[in-house]
């Protein structure tokens, strides 16, 4: 009979970064302070750059939006930022609301019809999609950057796969 051997905690880590990696057939997006510069309210200009290499690696992308009084525009405005944005095109779904955020990855997840462990969640805010991906069991990215900095993860947020510091970085992952 052979013997198992356990693996060092190193190497799991490794492993398990690899397999998200691997795995990822689509990403869902944050939009505020994530793709686009709420407080200079226009999309960050490596979006583009980001989103067209995702596109070129065959994901799936999608886009939600909570506004809040955070969001340093009305319902109507974030609705327009998006419908009139040139990043627009790369997104499948794109969904806004200014109640329950969860309810519109409820509603993408759905709609992507792929396993959670395929679909990333990159978000600025580590208590809305990172809290919503790593509950589920999806591979989560946090961009810390901005405003929400400083929102560390915890045990309610859980830990995310992920922390970049410039969406930039998105291209060394997907
Ligand atoms: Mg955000």
């Amino acid at each position: 009979m052979a013997l198992l051997k356990i693996k060092k905690p190193r190497s799991l880590v490794y492993i398990f970064i690899k397999k998200v990696k691997q795995e990822a057939k689509a990403v869902i997006f944050d939009w505020g302070r994530t793709l686009f510069d709420s407080e200079a309210k226009s999309e960050f200009p490596e979006a583009k750059e980001v989103l067209e290499h995702c596109a070129g690696k065959g994901y799936k992308m999608a886009v939600v939006s909570l506004v809040t009084q955070h969001a340093n525009s009305t319902l109507k405005e974030r609705k327009r930022q998006i419908a009139e944005s040139p990043l627009k095109k790369f997104f499948e779904i794109a969904l806004v609301t200014d109640t329950d955020k969860d309810a519109l990855f409820e509603q993408v997840v759905k709609e992507l019809g792929l396993p959670r462990e395929e679909i990333m969640i990159v978000d600025d805010r580590t208590v809305r999609g990172i809290r919503y991906g790593t509950r589920r069991g999806h591979p989560t990215v946090w961009l810390q950057k901005g405003k929400f900095s400083g929102e560390l993860p915890d045990a309610e947020t859980g830990r995310p796969d992920y922390v970049i510091s410039e969406l930039k970085e998105l291209l060394g992952i997907l």
